[in-house]
């Protein structure tokens, strides 16, 4: 019988363009596909709550596709250094075909695993446009400045057109298999995850469905409703890229056969920041844990953790920020234009550390993704590269006044402060008594006062600022 090939998928739970199981189908041998919940590897960062809800229904979905096609998918736990042997030995395999990892612990596991099976295991670039190593300045080094990064990525290469499912995929014997239900990946109890589901169908045909609504509806004006919370003006299709449901390859070309309008050239943009966060991951494994810029470590960051939760919880007394804290409590993903609000509002106006946020949002987000998630907390925190200065701090009441002029977003989030007009609903301890009565307002009990002034937040902010200035110096 001809020896079988294991198809290893990890963040490409995707049939469609799927570089990795077009070469495990074009070897003609029959195939195996298998997904290893690895959560054990030193160093591994685990998947968060949100994430671990949506892997369950993306593999549920991945394994009613793969079955449709003959070949059912084999679930494993545990390391990878000791599930994908066992599977060569159980399935006798002639090779493993696998997307090439991204995550620095997964890209060290995987090279060591490399060394020690005994049948080759091939990689393939299934997670981004470009690989780590393509991108390179003309002094050959890799990018730290997003914008001649993605002239680069447009002026150089053309990002491979996306394939098609293929037609067959000949299946092998299937080796035992895990039962996803026992993976306990949904909650229990308490139940969470209701604004999970009523607001995302994980999956590819999902993905596929929000890029087509996306660009048929929406990608025209992306560049005029892009900042607004309060409407339905980006694509949601960030959990689905994070995971694979759908490649960048696809998602690039559906917006170049949607126009050639700025929208489209804005949108492609954003892809090709997802790109440079993946670049700048490749080439900094250290960037979810420590500033690029070192001088950041000697930052005095504050510790409150009391300040924390109410960041967390959104009861910050500052409305935009709670509504976009709400907003990922409730449904798991927030608006950037929030995220990038919320993230000031952390690491400026409370002075705690950037990392404290970075860990919040893996555990809660369902688009948490390694490289973007750390990249650009760093940019936030003005501590990456190509970043935001960290003297540049973010007024919440202004963005809100900018960027939810109406309050819908903050009434959306935050209904306590919904009977407010819309301009004291972004600053309710600015508002007269008698209106705060009128709406059923009352400070620091239906809503709370603000966890810092503003004013004093920024100063303490810039003093900190201070001394790492100094400690460069
Ligand atoms: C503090 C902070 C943390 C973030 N953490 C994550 C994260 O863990 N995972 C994640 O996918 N994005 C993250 N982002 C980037 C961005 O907020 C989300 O990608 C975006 O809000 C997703 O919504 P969308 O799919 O509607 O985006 P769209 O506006 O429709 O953009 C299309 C796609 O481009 C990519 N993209 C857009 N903006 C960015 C960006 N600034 N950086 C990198 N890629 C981008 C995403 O894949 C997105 O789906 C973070 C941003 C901030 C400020």
């Amino acid at each position: 019988m001809t020896q079988p090939t294991i198809l290893w998928l990890r963040r490409e739970l995707r049939l469609r363009d799927n570089a990795a199981l077009l070469a495990a189908v074009a070897s003609g041998r029959p195939v195996v596909p298998v997904f290893v919940l690895d959560e054990d590897t030193p160093g591994a960062w685990a998947p968060g709550g949100a994430s671990r809800w949506w892997l369950h229904d993306s593999l549920a979905s991945l394994a009613a596709d793969l079955a449709t096609r003959g070949a059912p998918l084999v679930l494993r736990r545990g390391l990878f250094a000791d599930e994908l042997p066992q599977l060569v030995a159980e399935t006798d395999a002639a090779e493993i075909h696998a997307g090439i990892p991204t995550e620095p612990w997964a890209r060290e596991a995987i090279a060591r695993l490399t060394r020690t099976l005994s049948v080759p295991l091939h990689l393939h670039r299934t997670a981004t446009l470009f690989g780590g190593e393509e991108i390179r300045t003309q002094a050959g080094g890799p990018y730290g400045v997003f914008t001649p990064f993605s002239r680069a990525c447009r002026a150089n290469l053309t990002p491979a057109r996306p394939h098609a499912v293929p037609a067959q995929i000949a299946a092998a014997p299937a080796p035992p298999s895990d039962r996803l239900e026992d993976w306990g990946l949904l909650p229990t109890r308490p139940d969470w995850a209701a604004g999970l589901r009523e607001n995302w169908t994980p999956g590819e045909d999902g993905a596929r469905r929000t890029l087509a609504a996306f660009t048929k509806n929406a990608i025209a004006s992306y560049d005029k409703t892009r900042n607004f919370p309060g409407r339905p003006g980006t694509s949601a299709l960030s959990p689905y890229l994070a995971f694979g449901e759908i490649s960048a390859a696809t998602a690039w070309y559906a917006a170049s056969l949607a126009g050639e309008g700025r929208g489209v050239e804005i949108w492609q943009n954003e892809l090709l920041w997802r790109e440079f966060s993946a670049h700048l991951l490749w080439h900094n494994p250290a960037l979810p844990e420590a500033p690029l810029r070192p001088e950041y470590a000697a930052m005095p960051w504050r510790k409150d953790p009391a300040g924390l939760a109410a960041w967390q919880r959104g009861q910050t007394g500052i409305p935009i920020v709670d509504a976009g804290m709400r907003q990922l409590w409730h449904t798991g993903w927030m608006h950037n234009r929030v995220r990038m609000i919320v993230a000031s509002f952390l690491v400026k106006h409370l002075l705690l550390p950037w990392q404290d946020g970075e860990k919040w949002f893996w555990d809660t987000l369902v688009d948490a993704d390694l490289a973007s998630n750390s990249a650009q907390w760093q940019w936030v925190a003005g501590c990456g590269a190509d970043a935001a200065p960290y003297f540049r701090i973010f007024n919440p009441v202004l963005q809100g006044w900018k960027f939810d002029p109406e309050g819908d977003y903050v009434a959306r989030w935050v209904p306590e402060l919904a009977q407010l007009p819309p301009k004291e609903r972004q600053a309710p301890w600015e508002a007269p008594d008698m209106l705060l009565r009128s709406a059923g307002v009352v400070l620091g009990t239906t809503y709370p006062h603000p966890l810092v002034d503003l004013a004093a937040g920024r100063a303490r902010a810039l003093a900190a600022l201070e001394t790492v200035t100094a400690s460069k110096a």
